[in-house]
């Protein structure tokens, strides 16, 4: 993993301005999400300041800006801890925080305080060595028993891929034991951000508790390179159904005809696109946010580009708490000048007014 920028491959390190290395010299102190990547990841960017893979994972000074709606808890999911490490939002499906770690971090990230917070791994550890103890079960598993109606835990993180392959076993069993049959989603960036992960052994692993799904976050077509298209084809063979997550990155994916690529190439590897997220309103990621109504109006474009089963669901996580809500021309409901500046109304599922920075 690299965490330095002379780390970096060299015509990266070269590329890095004096404001960035002040910044990447300050962003423990300030308490920022750590700067890491692996050199799997930084080996796809150009160096240049615009390009899309340096942006997602090169610390940028604009994330010390001051964003009046800037959230802590920007889902709100707080609220919906049912069990520790474990949020039960959904009637029929909870999500289970089973690594504090990644294979590197997005800049754009909003489980930022989650992982900001998470002791640092020991010097000299590889990347895969994270053991759930770190992530207590027995009340997450205690929970799940006593609640029938969840049929399906999404396994999140962090990055659960970094937990290594005798911990992913025995964590799915456990979740089988207590409720056999129960759908298993790993959402994960792995395969984009360290494609090795995926070799023989993990994928048997993961095609042995079918039912067993991937989420797999995906955000611009460069990120697609050779290993990642094979890990990615091999899970898909090996009969996995792998989903596609896109966050809408300004600069960096905000254009109907590349997404429209980067949705139909997954298609075409037997993937489905299921979500374009708008951004969250976590702290130091205001400048990757695309404006709600340039994001509806782009949206638009993309369905009129894209086949049916290529186009993904345009998703918004209401900040605060409201749940996820598709986007499309209606959902604002109105505009409010709020303390922290103006806002759109949007309507969560049971009809209650949540609020989105206009800008
Ligand atoms: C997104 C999410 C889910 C899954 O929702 P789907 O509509 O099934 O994708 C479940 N729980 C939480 C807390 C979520 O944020
Ligand atoms: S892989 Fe997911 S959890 Fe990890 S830094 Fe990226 S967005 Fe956050």
């Amino acid at each position: 993993m690299i965490t330095t920028i002379d780390g970096l491959p060299p015509a990266l390190a070269a590329s890095v301005s004096p404001e960035e290395h002040a910044y990447v010299a300050d962003i423990q102190r300030r308490g920022m999400l750590p700067f890491a990547v692996t050199p799997h990841f930084a080996s796809l960017a150009r160096p240049e300041k615009n390009d899309p893979i340096r942006r997602q994972f090169f610390p940028d000074p604009r994330e010390a800006a001051f964003d009046p709606f800037a959230l802590d808890d920007p889902l709100g999911e707080n609220c919906y801890r049912a069990a520790p490490h474990l949020i039960h939002q959904y009637r029929n499906r909870a999500l289970l925080l089973a690594a504090r770690t990644c294979a590197g971090y997005c800049r754009h990230c909003f489980r930022r305080v989650w992982l900001t917070n998470a002791e640092p791994r020991p010097e000299g550890l590889s990347l895969f060595n994270q053991t759930v103890h770190e992530v207590n079960l027995q009340g997450p598993l205690d929970y799940l028993a006593e609640h029938g109606e969840i049929q399906e835990v999404l396994i999140s993180g962090g990055d659960p891929l970094t937990l290594d392959n005798a911990c992913l076993d025995s964590l799915f069993r456990g979740l089988r034991q207590v409720r056999p049959g129960i759908v298993l989603r790993v959402c994960t960036r792995m395969p984009i951000t360290e494609p090795e992960r995926f070799d023989s052994e993990t994928i048997a692993l993961l095609a042995c508790f079918y039912p067993l799904k991937l989420a797999v976050h995906i955000n611009h077509p460069q990120e697609l390179s050779d290993p990642s298209r094979t890990a990615l084809a091999v899970c898909v063979q090996a009969g996995i159904p792998v989903y596609v997550q896109t966050v809408l990155l300004r600069g960096i994916n905000d254009d109907p005809r590349l997404l429209a690529d980067l949705f139909g190439e997954c298609l075409d590897m037997g993937m489905f696109p299921y979500y374009l997220f708008q951004m969250d309103l976590a702290r130091g990621t205001a400048h990757f946010r695309v404006p709600l109504k340039e994001g509806i109006a782009l949206y638009r474009e993309l369905g009129a580009l894209i086949s049916g089963p290529g186009l993904p669901v345009y998703a918004l996580d209401l900040p605060g708490g409201g749940g996820k809500i598709r986007l499309h021309e209606k959902s604002i409901t109105g505009e409010a000048h709020t303390a922290r500046g103006a806002a759109y109304s949007l309507q969560d599922t049971g009809g209650r007014e949540w609020y989105y920075p206009v800008n």
